[in-house]
């Protein structure tokens, strides 16, 4: 059976769930072998190898800290060498991107971005892309070299399997670009203690209706309740009352978690374009006819003060 490598997204050896759903998804098209770079990269094989990993290939370097993501691209080189693999699956993300791309370029491949879907087709590996502000859903496939990638996150289920899990130590030579760009300093972003807003399960997210920054603590109440994290629209975010990071939409983040609960959202196409392939969508607005309702599964048009602090108590009594 074919080998599928997936490059592993953790944080100093804890791996992040969109990386458990790749493996499912590799699964699909043949035998994980994992790749994982940097610090407490030999810490994820036990998790991976709970997740179907048949191989987990570590490397640690400084170059990986210190450096921006060419080190990563030589050590992901490395290992498609070594392997030989039917596809290379990375999950979404600006810095997975680069790294697809840089890699796709290098084995003179193609690539695929933001996939939300991944099977094994006659011809080769079909990945299923949501494109046009979720208008339309396409499947394509690279026609030249092995396939390079990238799904967004809350694609797949994680689905624990056991595979072997074998560690082996990956050898890296570094190119001549890896030190191009150095790391400066790093800042941790202050923690809400709420989950990251592409992984989390539940998104629960604000607009222009929620009128002030101050009342965005009713949809914090609300999220806080779900344990989701919270998004906003661009006007509320242009107003100032939420951080840009935290933006859903064309030019913010792109979300599909199982549930997105929109409030005081009208719904215009540039939001929807970064919420759209949410499984359920669950929309409060007291406009009857806001854009939005076009697109939901469950929809209550009312007043969001009087709306969602009911629905944030009544969860809070389960
Ligand atoms: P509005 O459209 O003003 O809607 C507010 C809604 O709240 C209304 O439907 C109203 O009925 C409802 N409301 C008001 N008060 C209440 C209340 N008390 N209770 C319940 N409902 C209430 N937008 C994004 O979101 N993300 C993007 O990434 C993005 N990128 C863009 C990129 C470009 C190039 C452009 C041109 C635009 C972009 N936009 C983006 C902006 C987008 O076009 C909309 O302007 C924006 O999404 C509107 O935000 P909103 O729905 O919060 O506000």
């Amino acid at each position: 059976m074919a080998e599928v490598l997936v490059y592993v997204d953790h944080l100093d050896g804890a791996v992040r769930k969109p990386t458990l759903e790749l493996l499912t998804l590799a699964r699909r098209i043949g035998e994980p072998v994992a790749v994982a770079l940097g610090n407490g990269a030999a810490d994820t094989a036990d998790v991976l190898a709970e997740h179907g990993a048949v191989k987990v290939l570590t490397a640690d370097a400084p170059e990986f800290a210190d450096y921006l993501v060419v080190p990563k691209v030589d050590a992901l080189q490395a290992a498609f060498d070594a392997v030989s693999p039917a596809a290379v699956l990375l999950s979404s993300s600006a810095e997975a991107k680069e790294i697809a791309a840089r890699l796709a370029v290098r084995i003179g491949s193609g690539i695929i971005t933001d996939a939300v879907d991944v099977e094994a087709g006659a011809e080769g590996v079909v990945a299923t892309q949501s494109v046009f502000a979720a208008s339309f859903t396409t499947k394509s496939r690279i026609t030249h070299g092995t396939p390079v990638i990238t799904v967004k996150p809350n694609s797949a289920p994680v689905e624990p399997v056991a595979g072997a899990g074998a560690v082996e130590e990956l050898a890296v030579t570094f190119s001549a670009q890896a030190t191009g760009t150095k790391v400066l300093s790093r800042t941790p972003r202050e923690s809400t203690g709420r989950p990251e807003l592409t992984e989390a399960a539940i998104v629960v997210s604000g607009g222009r209706g929620v009128n002030g920054a101050e009342n965005f603590a009713v949809i914090e109440a609300l999220a806080d309740s779900l344990g989701a994290a919270v998004g906003a629209s661009r006007a509320a975010v242009d107003a100032g009352w939420y951080p840009h990071t935290n933006q859903v939409g064309q030019t913010g983040k792109s979300v599909s978690p199982q549930l997105y609960i929109a409030n005081g959202i009208s719904g215009a196409i540039q939001h929807r374009a970064g919420m759209q392939t949410s499984k359920t969508i669950v929309a409060v607005n007291k406009d009857a006819e806001a854009p939005i309702f076009d697109l939901v599964d469950y929809g209550v048009v009312g007043d969001l003060f009087a709306v969602v602090p009911q629905l944030t108590e009544e969860i809070n009594t389960r």
